[in-house]
């Protein structure tokens, strides 16, 4: 599973912003990213430019085989994730407008 964050990884929205709602997980369970290292969808505190898009894609690949990225997306988006790749978006792809670019 893979949504436990790597330490130093950027996952905090700041404070005021929506928190994550309860909800059903079990979507998770036919993730295709089981057993991948989180890494691979959450940016490190460093990391920027070309290193980052290049991360993003092979995480948006593997996305692209995930059987339940629909569900992976829509929870991103109902519960305000404001880092990471989810079902194939990007941060920058999800929220613009918070991470200064604008799609
Ligand atoms: S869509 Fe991507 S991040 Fe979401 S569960 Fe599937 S492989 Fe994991």
């Amino acid at each position: 599973m893979r949504r436990k964050p790597p330490a130093g990884a950027v996952t905090k929205a700041p404070e005021g912003l929506p928190s994550a709602m309860i909800e059903n997980w079990e979507w998770q369970d036919h993730a295709a990213c089981q057993g991948v290292n989180p890494e691979l969808f959450f940016a490190a505190e460093s990391e920027r430019g070309l290193r980052k898009r290049a991360r993003e894609l092979v995480a948006k690949s593997l996305c692209g085989t995930c059987p339940v990225r629909r569900e992976c997306a829509d929870h991103a988006a109902v519960v305000g994730e404001m880092y990471g790749v989810w079902g194939g978006i990007t941060e920058e792809e999800r929220e613009p407008a918070f991470h200064g670019r604008h799609h």
